[in-house]
């Protein structure tokens, strides 16, 4: 089954009303600077220009701290994932489970700091690169499932990461090698 990245229902327009709810500010005039306002260590993983307005910051559409971008969120999110471009680092999750069932990431994760408001589905999901780093991630969902999957690298480390208090599972999951952290 070829797997397809999804983050629930399709709504082609949410990042719209969005943008018009956090008071557009999308004018050229203040557009000087369009880097993503972020910290500065999350932006090697900055996708696209920051076009999203959050109170008075502006961010891309990985950071944009919004719970309600699935459109546009979802299609970054597998474009990253199609470039084999495995780097989420301060990712701000939508309110809709993102789905990484069974899917392979062939080379090193980044998922540090990054919040998941709804559940977080890893389940069969094989890490075969050197570093999986999911430290200080904020998995906010009922669910968060690591079922099944397996971390291969030399380092895996979800050391601060923080977990809804119920709902979270590492069944069966592998951890082949070399230093873990939690
Ligand atoms: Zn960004």
């Amino acid at each position: 089954m070829p797997f397809t990245y999804t983050s629930g229902e399709r709504k082609g327009d949410s990042v719209h009303q969005e943008i018009g709810r956090w008071g557009g500010g999308l004018e050229k005039s203040l557009g000087e600077n369009f880097d993503c306002q972020v910290k500065e260590n999350w932006r090697s993983a900055c996708c696209g220009s920051a076009d999203y307005q959050y109170e008075d910051k502006r961010y891309c559409i990985l950071h944009f701290p919004s719970e309600d971008k699935e459109g546009a969120f979802d299609k970054t999110v597998k474009s990253k994932l199609n470039q084999g471009d495995f780097n989420f680092q301060g990712a701000f999750f939508p309110r809709v489970t993102s789905c990484f069932r069974s899917y392979e990431f062939d080379d090193s994760v980044n998922f540090r700091e990054a919040t998941f408001c709804a559940g977080a589905d890893f389940s069969g999901a094989r890490f075969r690169g050197k570093r999986t780093d999911f430290r200080e991630a904020r998995f906010r969902g009922k669910r968060t499932d690591f079922t099944k999957a397996h971390f291969c690298g030399k380092l895996t480390d979800f050391s601060s990461a923080q977990f809804s208090v119920i709902g979270t599972y590492f069944t069966k999951a592998k951890f082949c090698e070399s230093i873990t952290d939690f």
